[in-house]
């Protein structure tokens, strides 16, 4: 009997272990610190061994294969043993993909993933396929595929998922855009963090098709030296490109060489750029898919947006509340700031990752009133915005900023919050953060 041994007992982790046993694998599971509860009962109903607050290198090192969280980098002793010995060290998504014969569809990128993901997979949904929703934006794609059998899989996959691919290609892959992010994994070179992710098309072949942003320079640099087997699938919102998904007179036309659809802008469910890009996106995978326009058009039409990205949340004395705290970067902030229609109050700070702010500097003076610093350390907020912005504070407190932002709001206002930055220095993640906005927002 072969040996699987899984490290790192997330959701990933835990679903590869469960889809291990399933195939016959004498499974352990193996987490420096914890193991949740939850994940300790699915163990042990599945009978898989598991060991917590340690790795011991004489369960670990025996492997036949290993299944790595996409949390534990490749430069931890263990896994720089495991390698020495030849042991194949991969991702969950690799692994799970190796006992489906589905249809997948790959969505990675910097920004844009979770909705473009959601968006996909709603439009697939309408369509009434046999479709299951999986990777970085919850559930298990493992697990998934040890429990049912689905059809289409739609997966959100991060960049360090990416990294332990092998033989994975996804039959349509999508990349939304590339911006510098989580540097500090790719020893600081962006260049790095590109090739990541561009290896969801690396196994990709001459049948499969990558669809990508054509406004993104780091894009479009990238494809003229690197050559890619798969179908190049262009989208835009600043040309008219005539193959692929592109605007004209405020319609989405998706042109492909048999497919041809097109939709008002304005019909749109989610607004700003950003969206219509994520739109165009999910529906050339929908068009490749050959499903009916009317149900593209309907999906966009109706669909309900992920929670903390440009979310909604009340209109008190006409002034509009917008939790955006999945902004955790300055490109994500960059099209907040685009997509706001009336004078702003801008919340924004926390754990900055080495952000250059200077890009947000036209969007900042054409749209922003005042700014509430939310973050322990704002200096470079108030560095580069003290000149240009008359009002802009500091605090520490949610609460606060909400407070304040309701006494420099005037009718007609907006108050956003896009904080551009990580949210561990106050919270305890993003959506704790937009959480407490939402809390704050209400008790207005
Ligand atoms: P991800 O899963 O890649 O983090 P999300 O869909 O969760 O992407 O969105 C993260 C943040 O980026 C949100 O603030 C959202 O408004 C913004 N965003 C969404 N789509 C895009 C895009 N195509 N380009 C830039 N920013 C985007």
């Amino acid at each position: 009997m072969k040996r699987l041994v899984v490290l790192g007992s997330g959701e990933s982790g835990v679903g590869a272990a469960v889809l291990g046993k399933k195939e016959g694998f004498e499974v352990f599971v193996s987490d420096k610190g914890n193991i949740k509860e939850k994940y300790k009962n699915v163990l042990k109903n599945s009978e898989i061994d598991w060991e917590e607050g340690m790795h011991s290198e004489v369960k670990i090192l025996n492997a036949d294969l290993v299944v790595k969280s996409p949390g534990i980098p490749d430069k931890v002793p263990m896994i720089k043993k495991l390698v020495e010995l030849g042991i194949s060290v991969i991702s969950e998504i690799e692994f799970a993909s190796l006992y489906t014969d589905a249809t997948l569809i790959g969505i990675t990128g910097s920004n844009g993933k979770t909705t473009t993901t959601m968006l996909t997979n709603h439009i697939l949904k309408s369509e009434g396929l046999n479709v299951g929703m999986a990777g970085n934006i919850g559930d298990s794609f493992a697990q998934m595929v040890a429990e049912q059998t689905k059809d289409f899989y739609v997966l959100e996959i991060s960049s360090f998922q990416l990294d332990g691919i092998k033989k994975f290609a996804p039959n349509i892959a999508i990349i939304t855009n590339i911006t510098p992010d989580h540097l500090d994994r790719y020893d600081y070179k962006f260049e790095n963090y590109i090739a990541s992710k561009f290896r969801i098309a690396m196994n990709q072949t001459e049948k499969d098709y990558l669809i990508y942003d054509a406004d993104d320079e780091v894009i479009e640099d990238w494809l003229k030296k690197h050559p890619i087997k798969s179908k190049l699938i262009p989208f835009s919102v600043q040309k008219e490109l005539g193959y692929g998904a592109f605007l004209k007179e405020d319609k989405i036309i998706i042109n492909l060489d048999k497919q041809h659809l097109e939709m008002a802008t304005d019909t749109l469910a989610l607004e700003g750029k950003h969206n219509t890009k994520n739109a165009m996106a999910a529906s050339t995978v929908a068009q490749l898919l050959k499903i009916r326009k009317a149900t593209i058009r309907e999906s966009l039409e109706n669909f309900q947006g992920a929670s903390h990205r440009l979310e909604n949340v009340l209109k008190i004395q006409n002034v509009q509340y917008i939790n955006d705290s999945k902004a955790t970067n300055v490109n994500a902030t960059f099209y907040a700031l685009d997509s706001m229609k009336t004078p702003t109050v801008w919340i924004v700070g926390g754990q900055d990752k080495g952000n250059d702010y200077l890009s947000l500097m036209p969007l900042v003076r054409e749209k922003v009133k005042a700014i509430v610093c939310l973050g322990l350390d704002n200096a470079k907020i108030i560095e580069v915005f003290g000149g240009v912005v008359d009002f802009i504070v500091e605090t520490t407190s949610m609460a606060d900023a909400v407070k304040i932002s309701k006494e420099v709001a005037e009718k007609g206002d907006t108050v956003l919050l896009s904080p551009a930055c990580a949210s561990f220095d106050l919270f305890t993640n993003y959506e704790d953060r937009g959480n407490q906005f939402k809390e704050a927002v209400q008790k207005l």
